[in-house]
């Protein structure tokens, strides 16, 4: 049989770029697509092309003789990226995803994986720091918080309808909080382990363990490793399930178990210093029922394990930002 040829659009990116590396590992001919190179490591892809998908030429190109999609391409980053750029995020991804997955018809693609978000949720279920886990049905009536989270539900029921209307085999998932080496980390678009992991590094290097967080701290969410993402992406992928998915921890901790977490495997003492913020909503979780249901698995990793192997590689960033010596 011929090497199954897939596309990993956002391969320039944290997920994206792992996403890459466990493909080849598998045997699979790879083609990695993003308007930017990994930041961290050399790419392991079969092919590489820089291309902007929000234009639909580039679309095409990216997707001719390809067998498999998973797109990942987004315009996106924390909280503080997602609450204030909406116009920008609803413009960009939309064309992303429209032209993507027409491409991908137009090509003769055959099955074709969209990575969605816990932020489709509505606001109303997550007012509340010990929330109920948010099973794949509560997405409805819809209410997301933000434009981001708009514009993956539309997605997800356009991958639906390309399912029912013209056969292509389409998988959606929902992930929930994704972390691990390799993810931005600084800048304004890195989310909340990263950019905890970077302040804790920056306090343990520097001699001051005062740390900043936006909002109280008592906001909850759930985590999940890398490599448990991966995993799931690719058994859902392998599944006959098309309708969208939770991948996530359903262990919920707040903001500041995460920080006090870190601050141990750092191995300092930090007090945090809270400030005004955007927060986004003030609880949320992964309900994992139907994940087991559908894939028999769930994430493995626990939330320490995971942010032992992410914190060493941000402290080491964070040294060689500071000028520093590389920690070991
Ligand atoms: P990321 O920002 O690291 O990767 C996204 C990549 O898409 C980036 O490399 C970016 O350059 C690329 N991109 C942006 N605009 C593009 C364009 N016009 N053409 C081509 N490429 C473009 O993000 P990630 O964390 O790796 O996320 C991957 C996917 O998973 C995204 O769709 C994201 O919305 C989704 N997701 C991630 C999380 C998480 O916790 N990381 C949670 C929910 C959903």
């Amino acid at each position: 049989m011929s090497q199954t040829k897939v596309l990993v659009t956002g391969a320039g990116g944290f997920i994206g770029h792992h996403l890459v590396t466990y493909l080849k590992k598998l045997g699979y001919w790879v083609r990695g697509v993003d308007i930017k190179y990994p930041e961290f490591s050399e790419v392991d892809a079969d092919e590489f092309e820089i291309l902007d998908l929000r234009r639909w030429d580039n679309c095409l190109q990216a997707t001719r003789g390809i067998d498999e999609v998973y797109a990942l391409a987004a315009d996106m980053g924390g909280m503080g990226f997602i609450s204030s750029h909406h116009a920008e995020i609803l413009r960009n991804n939309a064309l992303i995803n429209i032209h993507t997955l027409e491409a991908a018809r137009i090509n003769g693609v055959q099955r074709y994986f969209f990575t969605s978000s816990a932020c489709v949720y509505p606001e109303y279920r997550q007012m509340d720091a010990n929330v109920i886990p948010l099973k794949e049905e509560d997405a409805y009536p819809a209410q997301p918080q933000d434009a981001y989270g708009w514009e993956k539900l539309i997605i997800e029921r356009l991958c639906t309808h390309y399912r029912q209307d013209y056969g292509l085999e389409t998988r959606i998932v929902r992930f929930h909080n994704i972390y691990g080496p390799e993810g931005t980390w600084e800048g304004g678009r890195e989310k909340a382990p990263a950019a905890l992991c970077r302040k804790i590094a920056v306090a343990k290097l520097t001699g001051n363990h005062e740390i900043e967080m936006w909002g109280d701290g008592e906001q909850t969410r759930s985590f999940c490793y890398i490599d448990d993402c991966l995993e799931g992406i690719y058994r859902l992928m392998r599944s006959d399930y098309p309708h969208p998915l939770n991948l996530g921890s359903d262990r919920m901790v707040t903001i500041n178990e995460l920080a006090y977490i870190i601050a141990d495997i750092a191995g300092i003492k930090i007090t945090i210093k809270h400030i005004e913020g955007p927060v986004g909503v003030r609880g949320r979780n992964s309900d994992n029922t139907r994940l087991r249901e559908v894939l028999g698995w769930e994430p493995q990793i626990s939330l320490e394990e995971g942010l032992a192997r992410t914190y060493p590689w941000i402290e080491q960033q964070v040294a060689k930002k500071l000028g520093l010596p590389i920690p070991a």
